[in-house]
């Protein structure tokens, strides 16, 4: 008889990770206001979460969720195809389709599932994605369960890009450039206005993944908001599970874009509908994220701050990498650092390529100077960096 072959492939994958230093596993934590964590019985402050604003502890904002929840109950039921649309789901397309000025918006489960769902109806074997090298995983998932032929750019680098729409963009049929807003592990922002030159010049289209991107850069409206020349984006992507402290993702575009993923996008039609309280509590997260100029600008001064007492470069969003190339390194800073009371994620392949291990220290509104010098000394001290 055979043995068990996917035991096998189990046992042998798990111990290639332990090996690598790559191995996880998650922890039981507390999370509280204000980046207060109790990890394993101990208390410590947070640096590692994307709750950028503090949202998901905003009084009212949790007021909303209970409200929803008193009104509607826990569960959406069905897929919002099925049941019908719970009117929330209208309220909160209608805010941020006022909110990213565009003309439709439509609501998914989750960023991940937006990703997934919507590049794969759209993009089939006859097409041509190009991804930037640093994409998040979710949008390479989607590319490859597209059938797409799909081609890897160099990060944020337009010659590179050019190079390749000029090399293959004829051999195929309808062509996506992908990339991020602002990169999930490296806090860069992409340079959306060339893409968007390129865009128009190759005859493709432009999706923008800008999970960390709304409320916390710009206006508040997103890292397109940066410049000059409004970028043309044509699927914009955001995440209401970052800075609008809730969960769920979206998609904002032409209607007929938006009428399509509602027929065609098997992770938006074969899904069920997100729980009533979060769609209350990202209402109310993005009346916050319109009105509070003040509170959208606190991760970066934070970020900022930060990085000037290590005489690191001047960051463009509330993500401070610190690269040390090797896993090992980077676990015993973070341990390091956890054992002082600080709570900071070492970042590992696959996450990021090989020998680019890193911290990721993700700035909130609600640290305190305090907490960031003193962060700041730990990881001087331990690197001898002479910021
Ligand atoms: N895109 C990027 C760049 C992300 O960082 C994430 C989450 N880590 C996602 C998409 C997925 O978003 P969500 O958490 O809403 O599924």
């Amino acid at each position: 008889m055979q043995s068990n072959k996917i035991n096998s492939y189990i046992y042998k994958k798990l111990k290639e990770i332990s090996i690598n230093n790559q191995f996880r596993k998650i922890d039981d934590v507390q999370r509280k206001p204000k980046n207060q964590i109790t990890i394993n019985g101990n208390n410590a402050i947070s640096f590692s979460c994307n709750d950028y604003l503090g949202l998901s502890f905003n009084r009212s904002v949790i007021k909303a969720a209970e409200t929803a929840t008193n009104k509607f109950g826990v569960g959406a039921g069905a897929s919002r195809l099925v049941t019908g649309n719970n009117f929330l789901y209208s309220l909160l397309e209608t805010k941020i389709k006022k909110l990213k000025k565009t003309p439709a918006c439509c609501v998914f489960g989750s960023g991940f599932l937006a990703n997934i769902g919507v590049i794969s109806s759209l993009m089939n074997k006859k097409d041509l994605v190009l991804i930037d090298e640093l994409s998040h995983a979710s949008t390479f998932l989607g590319a490859k369960l597209s059938g797409a032929h799909v081609i890897q750019f160099k990060h944020n680098n337009m010659e590179d890009l050019e190079k390749r729409l000029y090399k293959f963009r004829n051999k195929y049929d309808k062509c996506l450039i992908l990339t991020e807003g602002v990169f999930s592990m490296d806090g860069d922002i992409s340079p959306q206005d060339d893409i968007s030159a390129l865009k128009k010049k190759y005859s493709a289209s432009f999706m923008l993944d800008d999970a960390h991107g709304l409320g916390v850069i710009g206006d508040g409206t997103g890292s397109n908001s940066l410049f000059k020349k409004k970028p043309d984006i044509d699927i914009y992507l955001g995440t209401l599970s970052k800075a609008v402290g809730s969960y769920g993702g979206f998609i904002c575009g032409k209607k007929n874009l938006i009428d399509f993923l509602v027929n065609r996008c098997r992770s938006q039609i074969y899904t069920t509908g997100l729980p009533p309280s979060v769609l209350g509590a990202s209402i109310k997260s993005l009346e916050i994220i319109k009105s509070n100029k003040k509170l959208i600008k606190k991760p970066l001064e934070n970020a900022i701050f930060f990085s000037r007492i290590l005489g690191l470069e001047t960051p463009v969003s509330p993500i401070v990498p610190i690269v040390l190339g090797d896993e090992k390194r980077a676990l015993n800073l973070s341990r390091y650092l956890n054992r002082n009371g600080y709570i900071v994620g070492a970042i590992r392949p696959p996450t990021v390529p090989k020998g680019t291990s890193r911290l990721r220290v993700a700035f909130n509104a609600s640290h305190t100077k305090l907490q960031i010098k003193s962060l700041a000394n730990l990881i001087r001290n331990k690197l001898k960096i002479n910021g």
